[in-house]
């Protein structure tokens, strides 16, 4: 799939600016691990990117180049930013989250007008709808007109940073002060782990100018319908940041309470503990034992130096990773009836391995309790998830559709026999969306329920009421 993974920070404050912006990447590392690139405003654009991780990559001598009173910085698993331009209203640096469906007929059109590509990156195809329209603002009020996708993106000037997020609001994006440093960042945690004030998000839509005064609003574009990403609360942010006003540990542990209300209202289930798949699942089992009374009880140890699994570059890399991250406490797990929680199954493969692992280590049963509803399609807007035909929902039904509750309870009982589980539950799309607390019309569930936000007829399926 063309989605990408990363996340973008950027500030307007002093001379050390600079080492503001690193510390807020490293911040947002989990976003993505395989490039990352800053960008200040001094004399003119200076401007450093590496492949690897920001805290690896980017030397003392390197940071003390980058001089400038703002500036902006990016993360990402595919592509390299920011980009820098030299253009006739000046020097600036673009970096942004999310992904541009419709690149291929964009980047036809502007060939077809004479523009040339370097490497086809989305930032590129941004950068030359806003660079084209001649002032910053009309351009991102262009962007917002031509790009289908989603994208929360900074644009740095010399008069400032410009902050814009998609109308639609799929990725995150949060402006944070402390009344002398001005900063945006993808995800709360960069602000909060820097003392600055979270102040309000980024609307949809809407594009700030952050500059000494602070943030002004310099233009709002309308939407009809807001579409923030209901797996940046289950997995893909951190516990510890809060978006769109909603703390991502208290959905989480909603969706865990869910789960585990599921269990009673079906009559209970006998076991001995609740654990989570370290670290995505320890809200959801924090949630599942604080609504069921069951004790929580850690039964992996998390290799705090491994990386997160499915962001690694090929499957090989990744299977050698989730090997090696997660090792079994056999004296937690011996004789016990074990609910272990998960954010999402995707492949199978990993969850198949876990529950091995636990019942080699002498757990009597495994019973598998999973946030998400079943994955049925790859994200389409900027979440890098495997391809719709490895998804193992897919295979139990490759049509993608659920035509019932009873539907679901087949495709449970068919994942628990091929990853031997004693029994395997969801949540249900209905009890995904009570557990956040956000209107479903104020969602995207597409990788769900295939229902692209931006229209019906784009839908690639109906919703399973
Ligand atoms: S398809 Fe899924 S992962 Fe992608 S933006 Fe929508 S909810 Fe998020």
């Amino acid at each position: 799939m063309t989605g990408e993974k990363c996340g973008v920070f950027a500030m307007y404050g002093n001379d050390e600016c600079v080492h503001d912006i690193y510390r807020g990447l490293d911040f947002l590392q989990h976003r993505g691990q395989e490039y990352c690139g800053i960008s200040v405003f001094g004399d003119g654009i200076n401007h450093v990117t590496h492949h690897g991780k920001v805290v690896e990559r980017f030397t003392d001598a390197e940071l003390s180049q980058l001089q400038g009173r703002w500036g902006i910085g990016h993360v990402s698993l595919l592509e390299r930013q920011p980009m820098k331009w030299q253009t006739h209203i000046g020097e600036v640096a673009v970096a942004f989250s999310g992904n541009v469906i419709n690149a291929d007929s964009l980047i036809e059109e502007m060939m077809a007008r004479g523009k040339s590509f370097y490497k086809q990156y989305h930032v590129e195809i941004l950068s030359k709808i806003i660079i084209e329209a001649g002032d910053i603002v009309d351009g991102l009020v262009k962007v917002a007109s031509k790009v289908r996708g989603a994208y929360s993106l900074v644009v740095l000037t010399k008069e400032g940073i410009y902050a814009a997020r998609d109308p639609l609001g799929f990725r995150p994006l949060v402006l944070g002060s402390d009344g002398k440093r001005h900063a945006v960042s993808s995800e709360s945690r960069a602000l909060q782990n820097l003392d600055l004030e979270i102040v309000r998000d980024v609307e949809p839509g809407e594009v700030v100018l952050i500059d000494h005064r602070g943030f002004t609003t310099v233009c709002r574009v309308p939407s009809k319908r807001i579409a923030h990403c209901a797996f940046e609360w289950a997995y893909t942010a951190s516990i510890d940041s809060i978006i769109d006003g909603l703390s991502v540990q208290e959905a989480r542990n909603n969706l865990g309470r869910e789960l585990a209300q599921r269990d009673i209202d079906e009559g209970g289930i006998e076991a001995d503990i609740v654990a989570p798949i370290p670290l995505s699942g320890i809200g959801h089992a924090i949630g599942y034992h604080m609504q069921s009374g069951m004790n929580y009880q850690e039964v992996f140890l998390y290799h705090r130096y491994a990386d997160r699994s499915y962001m690694q570059a090929n499957q090989a890399a990744r299977d050698r990773m989730a090997k090696r991250k997660l090792s079994v406490l056999t004296h937690a797990v011996k004789n016990r009836r074990i609910v272990i929680c998960d954010d999402s199954i995707v492949r199978g493969t990993q969850i198949r391995h876990k529950v091995r692992d636990l019942k080699d280590a002498g757990a009597r049963e495994v019973h598998v309790r999973v946030a998400c509803p079943p994955l049925m399609y790859p994200c389409d807007f900027g979440i890098s998830t495997r391809t719709r035909e490895e998804l193992i929902a897919r295979r139990f039904l490759p049509d993608g559709k659920f035509q019932s509750l009873d539907e679901q309870r087949a495709l449970e009982r068919w994942i628990a026999a091929e990853t031997a589980a004693d029994s395997v539950k969801f949540n249900s799309i209905d009890a995904f969306v009570r557990a956040l607390g956000i209107s479903r019309g104020r969602l995207c569930l597409a990788c769900f329920d295939g229902m692209w936000p931006f229209n019906e007829q784009e839908s690639r399926q109906q919703s399973f009421k």
